[in-house]
């Protein structure tokens, strides 16, 4: 048994019950019999499924679960698990851990979601039309941009406009990005 197979089974065990309660051996007969369905709940509950548990609401019992909408398409972009951490980790340092669209760096607040910033490795061109998984195909995104969210443009500002834009800028910010670069090149 796969864990991707009793992962779909439960998967679809939960998308024909939805608004029901279920029981939790009913979900692990439905993974037939494997005993690790609970982590296949997490899985499913990671990927942006609503199942509740006793925790979430008193109308469940614990060992009873319910699935509340139906599940959320699939990402509008691959963010390949198949990316190992080592070219993860170079992309962000490459991209200096900067949204390559919008400019965005972890600890910035979105202005799209109200919420910290969190970076994705996104494909450069999509898996879907060949784009492979190496570094050359590969940059960093934050969610709203990876999603579309953000309307803006993907060319990268010049070296004249970008030096006009910190001349005009007040001394706190200038020196924000004086702080930023010197952390950027360790001088
Ligand atoms: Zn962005």
């Amino acid at each position: 048994m796969s864990r991707s197979s009793s992962k779909g089974k439960v998967a679809q065990f939960f998308v024909d019950n939805l608004g029901k309660i279920v029981e939790s051996r009913e979900i692990q007969a439905a993974a037939d019999g494997a005993v690790q369905y609970s982590r296949r709940l997490r899985e499913l509950r990671a990927d942006g499924w609503k199942i509740q548990s006793h925790a979430d609401t008193t109308e469940l019992k614990p060992g009873q679960y319910r699935l509340i909408e139906m599940p959320p398409e699939k990402k509008p972009v691959t963010f390949s698990s198949t990316i190992s951490q080592k070219l993860r980790a170079e992309v962000l340092d490459r991209n200096g851990f900067t949204c390559q669209m919008c400019g965005v760096t972890p600890g910035d607040i979105d202005v799209v979601t109200g919420r910290k910033v969190r970076l994705h490795i996104g494909h450069i061109k999509d898996k879907s039309l060949g784009g492979k998984d190496e570094l050359s195909n590969l940059r960093t995104l934050c969610s709203s941009c990876n999603q579309g969210a953000k309307n803006v443009t993907q060319e990268k500002p010049t070296t004249i406009w970008l030096l006009g834009q910190v001349r005009r800028a007040g001394q706190d910010e200038q020196r924000a990005v004086l702080e930023w670069l010197q952390k950027k090149f360790g001088s």
